[in-house]
C-alpha cells in the first residue's frame, strides 16, 4: 500500500519538529501539522519568553548589587512593557521562522491547520483533506486547566501572560507548581503587587523538603505575598477588577488572577479513543518505552504522554522515535534521572535524582547538606543563602541525588547531572579538586554527612536480597 507520508507529525513544538526533522533527514516523506505557532509551548508560550521575562525582571536585583559594590546611583527607573514586548515578539517570531525553516530545508511539508487521526494511517485536515501515512506521531503537547470553579473564565492562564496589553496593578496567581512560583516572581520583578495563595503547607510538592521551604521563603522575601492553605472557591467580576472568593470564607480584589493550576494532556478531539488509542488518566497517550501506542502505527512524544513533562524530554523521545523508525538505530529515552530547574530569583532551584524526603523513606543514604551566603550577594549586603545537597548511598557510595538552591542554579544542576548519570560516587567528588572561589566548589568540599538515614532492619534484608537478585 503506498502513502502519501511514511510519517506525519501532529503538533509542531519541540518533540514533534525534532522527531519531523530527523526522520526527514533519513529520507523519510515527513508532513507535519500545526494548528497554531511552529515552536510550540515551550518556543512561543512558555520557557522561552518565561526566562526572558526572568532576566527582565532581574533588574532591580542587579541595580540593588551595583548599589553594594559602590555605585551609589544605581537605579532601573520604570520598566516599559511596551518596550520589552516589542522585543520579545521580535525575538519569538525569529525563533519560529527557525523552526519553519529547519524543517523545511530538511526536505518536510507542513500544513498550518487543525489536524484530526481518522484511521490508523489516516489524518484529516480543517480543510477536510484526507492525508495517509505509515506512521503517526501524536505530539501535541498540552494545555493549562483551570481548578473548575465558577467564574474561572474571568481567570487567566500563562499563556495569556505573554500577550498582555499592560502590566496589572495587583495580580493572583493560584498554584504553587513551577509556573506559579516562576510567574509570581517575574510579576513581583516587573513591579506587579502579587499575592500567591496555594493550598499546600509549602510550594513545589514533589521536590525536596528543605528546597521547597527556601523557595516559599524566597517568594516572600522578593515582596510576594504568600497565602498558604488557601484554594479560590469562585470569581467575580466588579467593573475593571475580578474579587476572588477564597475557601476560608475571605475574599480580595485584583486586577487580574492568573492560574497556575496545572496543565493537562491536548488530546481532547483529536480522534484518538475514536480509532482506538487507550488513553490514560487526564487523555495521556499511553505508549510503551519505544513511544508507541497500542496501535501499532500510532506513537506519540512529549507533554501528551505525561510522563517527564519537559521540553528536553520530548526532543529527546522525538529523536529517539526517529532514529529507530528510520535511522536503523533503535534507542530509547531513559526517564529514570532528569535534571530540571525551576527559575526563581534571585536563587533559582536545581534538582535531580533523589530527594531527601525519598531519601528518608529508601534509607541506607548519607546526606551532605551546605548552607552559607555566596561572597557575592554577601558582599553588597544580602542575607540569601545558598543550599547545596547531595544525597549518597551509605554502602555503594552512589551520588543519588543533588539539589541546589542558588544563583544560576539551573546552570549548576547541568554540570553535576553528568557525573551523577555517570555513577560518580562521593569519592570522585571529593577526589574534584575546587574551582576557587566560585560558590560550587561546595560541591567538592563536603567532608563529613549532616545527617545519616539508616535502612530500617526489615527493610534492609529484603533490599540486600533485591541487590542480589539484580546482581545475578
Ligand atoms: P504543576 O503540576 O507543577 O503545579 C500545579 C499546581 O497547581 C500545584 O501546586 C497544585 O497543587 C495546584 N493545583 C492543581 N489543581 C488545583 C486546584 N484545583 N486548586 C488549587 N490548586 C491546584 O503545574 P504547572 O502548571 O506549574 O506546570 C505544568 C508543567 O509545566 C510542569 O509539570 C512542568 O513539567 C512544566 N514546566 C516546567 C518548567 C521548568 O522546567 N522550569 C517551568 C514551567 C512549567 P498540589 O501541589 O497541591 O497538587
Amino acid at each position: 500500500m503506498s502513502f502519501d507520508y511514511d510519517l506525519f507529525v501532529i503538533g509542531g513544538g519541540s518533540g514533534g519538529v525534532r522527531a519531523a526533522r530527523i526522520a526527514a533527514g533519513y529520507g523519510a516523506r515527513v508532513g507535519l501539522a500545526e494548528e497554531s505557532r511552529m515552536g510550540g509551548t515551550c518556543v512561543i508560550r512558555g520557557c522561552v519568553p518565561k526566562k526572558l521575562m526572568i532576566f527582565a525582571s532581574s533588574a532591580p536585583e542587579a541595580a540593588a548589587e551595583a548599589r553594594g559594590y559602590g555605585w551609589p546611583d544605581a537605579q532601573t527607573g520604570a520598566f516599559s512593557w511596551d518596550a520589552f514586548k516589542a522585543k520579545l515578539d521580535a525575538e519569538l517570531d525569529r525563533l519560529e521562522a527557525a523552526y519553519t525553516r529547519g524543517f523545511e530545508s530538511a526536505g518536510g511539508t507542513i500544513h498550518h491547520q487543525r489536524a484530526r487521526v481518522t484511521g490508523p494511517h489516516e489524518v484529516t485536515l480543517a480543510d477536510g483533506t484526507l492525508l495517509s501515512a505509515k506512521h503517526i506521531l501524536v505530539a501535541v503537547g498540552g494545555r493549562p486547566q483551570r481548578p473548575g470553579i465558577p467564574g474561572e473564565e474571568l481567570g487567566m492562564i500563562s499563556d495569556d501572560l505573554f500577550m498582555m496589553e499592560k502590566l496589572p496593578g495587583r495580580v493572583l496567581v493560584i498554584g504553587g507548581g513551577f509556573i506559579a512560583c516562576e510567574f509570581a516572581t517575574i510579576l513581583n520583578g516587573l513591579g506587579v503587587d502579587t499575592v500567591l495563595a496555594y493550598r499546600g503547607d509549602k510550594v513545589l510538592r514533589g521536590f525536596d523538603g528543605d528546597a521547597r521551604q527556601l523557595v516559599t521563603d524566597q517568594l516572600q522575601q522578593i515582596g510576594v505575598e504568600v497565602r498558604l492553605g488557601l484554594s479560590p472557591a469562585r470569581l467575580a467580576r466588579d467593573g475593571d477588577a475580578v474579587i476572588a472568593h477564597f475557601d476560608d470564607g475571605s475574599s480580595d480584589r485584583y486586577d487580574a488572577v492568573m492560574f497556575a493550576t496545572g496543565r493537562r494532556p491536548n488530546t481532547a478531539g483529536l480522534g484518538l479513543e475514536e480509532v482506538g488509542v487507550t488513553l490514560g488518566p487526564g487523555g495521556a497517550v499511553m505508549v510503551d518505552d519505544w513511544s508507541q501506542s497500542n496501535i501499532p502505527s500510532i506513537y506519540a512524544v512529549g507533554d501528551v504522554t505525561d510522563r517527564v513533562n519537559l521540553t528536553p524530554v520530548a526532543i529527546r523521545e522525538g529523536h529517539s522515535f526517529a532514529d529507530t523508525l528510520f535511522g536503523n538505530h533503535p534507542r530509547h529515552m531513559d526517564h529514570s534521572l532528569v535534571a530540571s530547574a525551576v527559575y526563581t530569583r534571585p536563587h533559582e532551584l536545581g534538582s535531580i535524582g533523589m530527594t531527601e524526603d525519598e531519601a528518608i523513606s529508601r534509607g541506607g543514604v548519607e546526606v551532605y547538606d551546605t548552607r552559607f551566603r555566596p561572597m557575592r550577594s554577601m558582599f553588597a549586603g544580602s542575607d540569601a543563602r545558598v543550599m547545596m545537597k547531595l544525597i549518597v548511598d551509605d554502602q555503594t557510595r552512589q551520588v543519588l541525588g543533588c539539589q541546589i538552591f542558588g544563583p544560576e542554579a539551573g546552570e549548576l544542576i547541568q554540570l553535576a547531572a553528568i557525573p551523577i548519570i555517570m555513577g560518580a560516587t562521593k569519592e570522585d567528588f571529593d577526589r574534584t579538586v575546587a574551582v576557587h572561589p566560585t560558590m560550587a566548589e561546595e560541591l567538592v568540599t563536603m567532608r563529613q554527612p549532616t545527617r545519616h538515614h539508616a535502612r530500617a532492619a526489615a527493610d534492609s534484608g529484603a533490599a540486600d536480597a533485591a541487590e542480589r537478585a539484580a546482581q545475578a
